[in-house]
C-alpha cells in the first residue's frame, strides 16, 4: 500500500504522517512520485505547525549551471548582516541558551599587522627550550584563529580585518566522503546537500569538513512560529530536527529560482558575488578571470567553489 493511500484511510493523521515520514527513502533515491507525496506531506505538516502556508520546493539541479561564490576580501567590513539574514532565510535555530543559536557564515575578525622575517624569529620565551611559536607575545599579521564573536559599537574597527567563511561547496568534499548513510552529497549543478530525513547526527562531516561549516542540533531548533520563513525547498531551509547536522547550500529556495543568495542580497559594500560558473559572462566568471584571486586552504584539493578575491 502507498503511502499516499495510508493517509487517506487513517483516522489518525498525524501518527500517520510521522510514520510516513519515518519510513520515507532517502531523497536522492526516491522516485519523481514518492518526491511529490513527501513533499506534499511535508508541506501539510509544517502549515499545521507554523500557522502559514508553507511551501517546500523541490526543483532540480538546473541545467548547464555550476554555482560559484566570490567574496572581495578588502571590501568587507566586518557588520554580521550576512550572518543574521542567513539565520532568517535559512530557518536556523535561534534560542538563547547553549547549543540553540546556530549560525552557518562566521565572521572572523583578525589583528592587523606587520608580517616580516624578523618578527618570525621573535616572541620565543627564554629559558622553557619549547617552540610555541613566533611572535607569541605580539600580534604580527593575520592568523585563521579569528573572534566571530565580537559587539564593537562601530565596524570597521581600526586595527580589525575581517574574513567571512562558510560552506565552501567544495567539488571534492570530504563530508561527503565521510557520511555513512549518504545522506550529504553533491548537487549537479553545485552545492553540497543534506537530506535531514536520514541523517544519523553521526557527525563524522563535522569532524571531516576543513572549513568549519557544519552545525549540528543538539536540541530541538528554537524557531518562532512568526519569524519562520515559509518559502522552503527540501534540501535547503525547512525546519530542522533536533540531533541532524545542518550547513549553507547557497540559499536552494533562492538561488533555483534565479535569485540571489540571502547573504549577497543584504552585505552593505557588496562584497559577496554569485553566479554561474559556466557562463563566462557572469559576475563571478569575469571576476575570476579579472582579479587576484585565492581559496582557502586550497592545498587540501577539496576545490572549493567559494572564491575569495581583492582588487
Ligand atoms: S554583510 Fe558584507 S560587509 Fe557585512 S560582514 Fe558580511 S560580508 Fe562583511
Ligand atoms: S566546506 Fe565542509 S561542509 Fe562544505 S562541502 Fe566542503 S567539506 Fe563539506
Amino acid at each position: 500500500m502507498g503511502v499516499a493511500a495510508l493517509m487517506t484511510q487513517s483516522d489518525d493523521v498525524k501518527a500517520t504522517v510521522e510514520w510516513a515520514e519515518q519510513f520515507q527513502g532517502n531523497y536522492r533515491l526516491m522516485t519523481a512520485a514518492e518526491k511529490a507525496e513527501a513533499r506534499a506531506r511535508l508541506e501539510r505538516r509544517y502549515s499545521a505547525q507554523y500557522s502559514k502556508k508553507v511551501t517546500v520546493d523541490t526543483s532540480e539541479a538546473l541545467p548547464g549551471v555550476l554555482m560559484g561564490y566570490a567574496l572581495n576580501i578588502r571590501k568587507c567590513i566586518g557588520c554580521r548582516r550576512c550572518v543574521n539574514a542567513c539565520v532568517e532565510e535559512n530557518n536556523q535555530s535561534r534560542g538563547k541558551n547553549p547549543g540553540e543559536r546556530i549560525e552557518w557564515i562566521q565572521v572572523l575578525r583578525m589583528e592587523r599587522g606587520e608580517f616580516s622575517k624578523e618578527k618570525m624569529n621573535e616572541g620565543y620565551p627564554e629559558g622553557l627550550g619549547i617552540q610555541v611559536g613566533g611572535n607569541a607575545y605580539t600580534p604580527a599579521g593575520q592568523v585563521l584563529e579569528g573572534q566571530y564573536h565580537y559587539e564593537p559599537a562601530l565596524v570597521p574597527e581600526k586595527d580589525a580585518t575581517y574574513m567571512p567563511i562558510a560552506c565552501m561547496q567544495c567539488e571534492k568534499p570530504p563530508c561527503v566522503k565521510v557520511c555513512p548513510v549518504r545522506t550529504t552529497y553533491r548537487e549537479a549543478d553545485g552545492p553540497v546537500v543534506i537530506d535531514y530525513n536520514w541523517c544519523i547526527g553521526c557527525r563524522m562531516c563535522m569532524g571531516a569538513c576543513p572549513y568549519w561549516a557544519r552545525r549540528i542540533n543538539l536540541t530541538t531548533p528554537v524557531l518562532p512560529k512568526a519569524e519562520m520563513n515559509p518559502v522552503t525547498h527540501y534540501l535547503g531551509n525547512r525546519p530542522r530536527m533536533r540531533g541532524v547536522v545542518e550547513k549553507c547550500h547557497w540559499c536552494l529556495q533562492r538561488t533555483r529560482q534565479g535569485r540571489y543568495p540571502a547573504c549577497v542580497e543584504v552585505c552593505p559594500v557588496g562584497a559577496r558575488k554569485f553566479g554561474n560558473l559556466l557562463d563566462p559572462q557572469s559576475e563571478v566568471s569575469l571576476i575570476l578571470a579579472r582579479k587576484n584571486v585565492f581559496r582557502l586552504k586550497a592545498e587540501l584539493n577539496t576545490f572549493p567553489k567559494f572564491f575569495y578575491f581583492y582588487d
